[in-house]
């Protein structure tokens, strides 16, 4: 079971943790993320418990509100941040892990798409 390294941020842990549960125990993806959300809310309920400075506090409300954007790519399954990636053309991204463009629910979206040739 992946646990988040220290200062280990929130997207790489789930990447991380999506991978190893997915490649390493052969889990469904999808059950492999929310799987990796549990552990990660675990941990920092935990590092809360322990040290319950204002600071940790706000810096753990923020990740659990860019969660909203997070998005995972139908073709690689890799999982990151949709607003962190660079805009590939109207409303679609580049996909960090296998480079295809997508939009912000992790579709596939065709470069040339009726174009309307010349
Ligand atoms: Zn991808």
């Amino acid at each position: 079971m992946p646990v988040p390294r220290k200062d280990e941020k929130r997207n790489p842990f789930i990447s991380r943790c999506v991978h190893e549960l997915v490649h390493g125990e052969g889990k469904d993806p999808k059950a492999a993320v929310g799987e990796c959300y549990g552990i990660w809310d675990e941990h920092k309920k935990k590092v809360l418990d322990n040290s319950s400075t204002g600071y940790k506090i706000l810096q753990w409300m923020k990740g659990q509100k860019s969660s909203e954007t997070m998005v995972q790519c139908e073709h690689c399954l890799e999982y990151f941040d949709y607003t962190k990636e660079k805009e590939a053309g109207m409303g679609y991204i580049k996909c960090p892990g296998c480079g295809r463009n997508i939009d912000q629910e992790g579709k596939g979206v065709k470069k040339e798409l009726n174009e309307g040739g010349e």
